[in-house]
């Protein structure tokens, strides 16, 4: 049990789940890998993670995108993108880990946690893995002792205080202050290769990319004039998904990001999308262990909750469309509930749903990004199981961890 996330084996590859013509989200597939598999359930459908793939980049042109495996640290995932040609974000050893066992190339990844251990940046620059993120004095001073070995950029902050997720309240330099930091960089004789920035994750609109853009490029310049010579801008992850609510499409999202990167010298663009790429691409899949009414709603107690795929809904604010897989008839007022003794284990309080019997099923969809990512085994109840599949073929069914 060591060893649990690896690379499919060819042998795994052999395994022909559905029909390969199957959508595997369809209701006869999932019933499909139910009936075979139990629950609960995270299918990832690898043709989907491609899709959005090259739809990001097909909106992006001229911007190398680095997967940030945080979402969905899966294995499949990361083979599927990389033989997409995809790029890496990594900010743990236990992400350069998983990609050094799935022989990414290190020259794809880069490093993004601004705040690391010296141990961290050993771990990282033993397989390979040489361009970090810094943002503040004391992070650039542990690269003193690997001048000319690491190639760093410098993350600045911009508040974004509609995103879900607003990730430069903990991290980032702000940018009056990043003129100082180039400058000690310079006096410690460390070249600065270029910006980063992250408008937090799942933003509701692309104008906070474009500001950040246009103030990177001011900032590029003045890089240059304290002796720099970056080369790099990054403008991080935060590319939003449809969940219940519908927002623009990826392709109006990423117009005004274009003309903005377009405005700026010619350089090497990066994004890490990661939500993108992968929360459309799982469905989970949970089955009804008991029931009840309560207050003249009907409660089911699912395999699956808050503790478990559907921590999403706590520690990233995400609402899942969720579904019955039953034949549609009356609906009643009704709870979906997860499995553990805590009372705050509940998905929704204010469902209409048809009446559910032991053992059906429930489906969440938009489910990859951030959910089974965030599981615990709280009560000791098992993470779901990770079922990949492509064309019909199980990539593996080892990747629990
Ligand atoms: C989490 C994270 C990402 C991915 O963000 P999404 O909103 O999922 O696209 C990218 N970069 C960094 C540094 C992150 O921490």
């Amino acid at each position: 049990m060591a060893e649990s996330v690896r690379k499919p084996r060819p042998a795994a590859r052999q395994s022909l789940e559905l029909d390969p013509a199957a959508d595997p989200f369809s209701h006869a597939s999932i019933r499909q890998l139910a009936a075979r598999y139990g629950s609960p359930l995270l299918v990832i459908d690898a043709e989907r993670v491609r899709g959005q793939y090259r739809r990001l980049a097909a909106a992006l042109p001229g911007v190398d995108l680095h997967y940030a495996l945080k979402p969905l640290p899966h294995a499949a995932v990361i083979d599927t993108l990389h033989a997409e040609g995809a790029f890496f974000d990594l900010a743990t050893n236990g992400e350069v880990e998983l990609v050094r066992r799935l022989k990414i190339p290190p020259q794809r990844c880069i490093h993004t946690h601004p705040i690391k251990r010296d141990s961290d940046i050993r771990t990282a620059l033993a397989y390979g893995v040489n361009r970090f993120v810094i943002d503040n004095p004391d992070e650039l001073r542990k690269f003193v002792k690997y001048r000319g070995r690491a190639s760093l950029l410098i993350r600045v902050s911009f508040r974004s205080p509609e995103a879900r997720v607003d990730l430069s309240r903990k991290f980032g330099c702000e940018p009056q202050a990043v003129p100082e930091l180039l400058r000690l960089a310079a006096d410690l004789r460390i070249e600065i290769d270029g910006l980063s920035f992250h408008v937090g994750s799942q933003a509701a609109g692309p104008a906070m990319f474009v500001e950040a853009i246009a103030r990177c490029g001011e900032l590029l310049r003045t890089a240059e004039k304290l002796g720099h010579a970056p080369g790099i801008l990054d403008i991080g992850g935060g590319f939003p998904v449809d969940y219940l609510q519908r927002g623009m499409s990826i392709e109006e999202f990423c117009a005004p990001i274009r003309a903005a990167l377009q405005e700026l010298p010619p350089m090497r663009f990066i994004a890490e999308p990661g939500r993108f790429i992968c929360a459309p691409a799982a469905v989970a899949v949970a089955s009804v262990m008991g029931r009840g009414q309560r207050d003249g709603r009907w409660w089911y107690y699912l395999d699956d909750g808050l503790y478990g795929n559907y921590s999403g809904q706590l520690y990233d604010h995400a609402s899942y469309p969720v579904e019955a897989l039953v034949p549609a008839a009356a609906t009643y007022p009704s709870v979906l509930a997860g499995p553990t003794c805590d009372s705050i284990d509940v998905i929704n309080e204010h469902l209409e749903l048809p009446l559910l019997d032991m053992g059906d099923l429930v489906l969440g969809h938009v489910m990859g990004a951030y959910t089974w990512a965030s599981a615990s085994e709280f009560n000791l109840f098992p993470r779901a199981t990770v079922l990949a599949l492509d064309r019909g073929r199980l990539l593996t069914d080892e990747a629990r961890r």
